[in-house]
């Protein structure tokens, strides 16, 4: 018996510990609510959650570069180009699926049945529109200032044009924005207004305090591949991204230990901070149901029978190694704070060849968001079927490429895909204001669709790994073939 509890201890305990520790933090929330805490001390209570998420994210920037620079700077280049082809491909194919599968369900559950309204719906102002995100996504993958971009993406935002002592300035209107960097860690703060009609907006290119992931990659991957033609001279650079990598897994390795008490007050904390007890009106319930059913059907069902139907090995045991990055994804809403954690488990856990899992999990981190295509698909056709608005088909196809798109555009912070939710909406002609109906449960989705969002990104590295491995022969560390090479 002490073996067996010494080999599970080895093998789950950390795994179980954080299982454990979402269930408390949880209850802990749950308990300590009845105390209305004051705003102070429930930031006190939440740091030791705030410290994890700082933790994640001060290694995604060390991670990725290192990443996708030594991984590419020692592939030939006919074979990462090859890698690169499918991987999109496949992001693309998968993304597509989840929306037309979130999109048949809520046709056939009908969850906005009827036409009066829960909440707010909104006239109004101008809203920031298809081209304004496209234009953005294109600015952000050709960062002006690579600096900057480590802590600043591109971000369009209207600004109500108000004229000083006027009465235009108390005009109101609704505002979103996630305030990703407080301590409670990134929910939307609504200004919920009603826009005067004399205000004046202006669309004006913003910048959001987030770290422009999507331009980093990109220079990155870009200078791995020239890294790789350099030969012998890009060598000492290869080499420190190199090191910079086994560091950076290391660190993720020392972290891990102190995850499942991070855990337990970051998800405390949520709930505490949670406005009213949950009020699922029935319409609600339903789009919630319909959303966690899409999810439950791509997820665990779909992406898996892929899995098998190409690599021919048995998904599950597969999913199995990745559930310690799954319960962070949970934790977290956030598959780009989960990333390090994915990255470890894919190596350690699914021995995913090194070099494609460097390639496959930042990118798929970056672009892959299944989970957030299909919630985005379902709850622009809950909000249209809740307004009696009748969608034709070419609306349907509408929604289901911008909802791809939407999803291809929005970070993996918590919450982002409420913000590119406009997009869709907008689209179709829908009032954008009417996130204001999903809004109350949508940090919950958010937890089920990041995780959704990375169990594809590591699904994808296993099916590049069988389809590539005929460009990766062998599976050995890839370290030793970069010092040696040239
Ligand atoms: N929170 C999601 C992620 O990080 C994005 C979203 O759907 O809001 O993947």
């Amino acid at each position: 018996i002490r073996e067996w509890i010494n080999d599970y201890c080895k093998q789950n305990g950390l795994l179980t510990l954080s299982v454990l520790a979402v269930i408390s933090g949880c209850l802990i929330g749950y308990m300590l609510r009845s105390l209305n805490l004051s705003s102070q001390a429930k930031i006190y209570f939440s740091f030791p959650g705030e410290l994890l998420m700082r933790m994640l994210k001060m290694l995604i920037l060390p991670l990725i570069t290192s990443s996708l620079m030594s991984g590419l700077a020692s592939m030939d280049t006919k074979a990462s180009g090859r890698m690169g082809l499918l991987t999109i491909t496949y992001y693309l194919w998968t993304t597509f699926i989840a929306v037309i599968v979130g999109i048949v369900l809520v046709l056939i559950i009908h969850p906005g049945n009827g036409s009066e309204k829960e909440g707010h719906t909104g006239s109004s102002g101008p809203v920031m529109t298809s081209a304004d995100a496209l234009l953005d996504l294109i600015r952000n993958m050709i960062p002006s200032n690579l600096i900057e971009a480590t802590f600043q993406q591109y971000k369009t935002e209207l600004v109500p044009l108000v004229k000083s002592s006027t009465k235009e300035s108390q005009a109101n209107y609704v505002y979103i924005m996630p305030d990703y960097d407080n301590p409670k860690m990134g929910h939307p703060v609504f200004l919920e207004i009603t826009p005067a009609p004399e205000v004046k907006y202006k669309v004006i290119p913003g910048s959001s305090k987030q770290m422009n992931v999507l331009g980093i990659v990109i220079f990155s991957a870009t200078m791995g591949l020239l890294l790789g033609k350099l030969g012998e001279r890009g060598l000492p650079l290869v080499n420190l991204c190199q090191c910079i990598n086994e560091c950076v897994m290391k660190i993720i390795n020392a972290a891990m230990w102190y995850f499942p008490f991070g855990i337990i007050f970051l998800v405390a904390g949520k709930i505490l901070d949670m406005h009213d007890p949950v009020h699922l009106a029935e319409k609600l319930g339903m789009y919630f149901i319909t959303v966690l059913l899409g999810l439950f059907v791509h997820g665990v069902i779909l992406l898996p029978l892929f899995f098998f139907i190409i690599t021919k090995k048995n998904p599950f045991s597969y999913i199995r190694g990745l559930l310690q990055a799954l319960v962070i994804a949970l934790a977290t809403s956030s598959s780009s704070a989960t990333l390090p954690i994915t990255m470890k488990c894919l190596l350690e856990n699914c021995h995913v060849d090194r070099q494609i899992a460097r390639f496959v999990l930042p990118v798929g981190a970056t672009i892959n968001m299944d989970g957030t295509a299909l919630y985005e698909a379902v709850a622009a056709i809950f909000i249209a079927q809740v307004n009696d608005y009748e969608l034709d088909f070419g609306q349907l196809v509408t929604i289901s490429i911008t909802a791809t798109a939407a999803s291809i555009g929005a970070a993996g912070i918590p919450q982002a895909g409420l913000v590119t939710m406009v997009i869709v909406l907008t689209s179709v002609g829908l009032p954008p204001d009417d996130i204001t109906l999903i809004v109350a449960i949508d940090w919950i989705l958010d937890r089920f669709r990041t995780m959704i969002n990375v169990l594809g990104d590591a699904l994808a590295a296993g099916i590049m790994a069988h389809l590539c491995r005929k460009d990766f022969p062998k599976k050995s560390e890839r370290r030793d073939t970069v010092i040696s090479y040239g």
